[in-house]
């Protein structure tokens, strides 16, 4: 389990802080930085869609955390000028319910289902005819009398978003017409998404200071908002209100920010791999069991940034830390291991 005594950014934010993330949440293709491919393709299929008086095709977000899957979702429903429902895999658990949101959706609306690898078999069964021919079947009554109605809905754009594209099945995922991965965000970028929240919460910020934060944000606007609205208390309280490269510094410590961004778990991931497992190669299954996380997670969550970092090799005997895992975390390479025999 993680341990941070105040502060997890990861973690999902309530109250005040959910208000400012509404605020802060790009509305427009337009103000969204980086994942520049998906943007433009994004922006074509969206004038499409408009020219020919469609709904978008349905379309699915894949990636790690934090990534801007809701946000575009948001930008979607946004740019083609209809409401959006939202809910989760997880909240449907009936086909009644789906039924219900399905049948209450305006023509063209977006229908968001997050996290939608959690769909139970059955309403996601449910959910195919629904994609395809804009009809579902519904039972009525139970026992002998019992008949099957089918009824047409609008047309409407499911947009899906999961951390786990792993466990989608393919017949759902072969009903999304429109698949977009999101990568993690490289420094630039986050740089901008630092300043751009930072002019609409009104707070000054250097850009030494919105540097540093991008670059301790484990490649994640997220993180980075979450950051400069934590930076920024300090700077009030116990700086000059400006966030500035030494206020900065000392909050991110403060929250044990570690100074490439890594967090408790992938720390524990790298120290598991050296000590328990001398540096590898191990297992995904092995290293996921030895860290007590699920194999799914630790190789779709965690894993895509420590090895886009440079932490972690994956080899096909398994995952290797590498000389900057060492380095990180302050161990000596042990007599007899070497990174170069594998
Ligand atoms: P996900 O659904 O992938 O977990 P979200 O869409 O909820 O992630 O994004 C998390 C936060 O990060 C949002 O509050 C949003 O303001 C911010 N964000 C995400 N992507 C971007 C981006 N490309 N530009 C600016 N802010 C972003």
């Amino acid at each position: 389990m993680r341990q941070m005594p105040d502060f997890n950014p990861h973690d999902n934010i309530e109250g005040k802080d959910k208000d400012l993330d509404g605020i802060i949440r790009p509305q427009e293709l337009e103000d969204f930085t980086g994942q520049r491919e998906i943007v433009s393709n994004l922006k074509v299929y969206i004038q499409a869609a408009k020219m020919r008086g469609e709904s978008l095709d349905h379309t699915l977000f894949h990636g790690p955390p934090g990534l801007g899957k809701t946000t575009l979702a948001h930008i979607i429903a946004n740019e083609m000028g209809v409401n959006m429902k939202i809910t989760s895999g997880p909240v449907i658990v009936r086909p009644g319910d789906l039924a219900g949101l399905l049948t209450s959706l305006e023509a063209g609306d977006v229908l968001f289902i997050d996290e939608i690898h959690r769909l139970s078999p059955e309403v996601e069964e449910y959910l195919y005819s629904a994609m395809e021919d804009f009809v579902i079947d519904i039972m009525i009554d139970k026992g002998p009398g019992a008949r099957s109605v089918r009824i047409n809905l609008n047309p409407f754009t499911l947009v899906g978003a999961t951390t786990r594209s792993g466990l989608l099945t393919a017949p759902l995922r072969a009903r999304f017409g429109i698949t977009c991965p999101l990568e993690y965000y490289d420094t630039g970028d986050l740089v901008k998404i630092v300043k751009r929240s930072a002019t609409i919460l009104k707070v000054e910020i250097d850009d030494s200071a919105a540097r540093e934060i991008a670059m301790r944000s484990r490649g994640t606007p997220r993180i980075c908002n979450a950051l400069l609205r934590r930076v920024r208390d300090f700077a009030q309280v116990e700086g000059n209100g400006k966030v500035d490269i030494a206020i900065t510094k000392y909050a991110l410590d403060k929250l044990r920010i570690d100074t490439r961004g890594l967090d408790e778990t992938d720390n524990k991931i790298l120290r598991t791999i050296i000590e328990k497992f001398k540096g590898g190669p191990v297992g995904a299954n092995n290293l996921a069991t030895a860290i007590s996380e699920d194999q799914g997670t630790y190789e779709e969550v965690y894993e895509p940034f420590l090895i886009k970092e440079g932490f972690i090799l994956r080899t096909q005997r398994g995952r290797i830390a590498t000389d900057l895992s060492y380095k990180h975390l302050g161990i000596k390479r042990g007599a007899g291991e070497d990174e170069t025999l594998f």
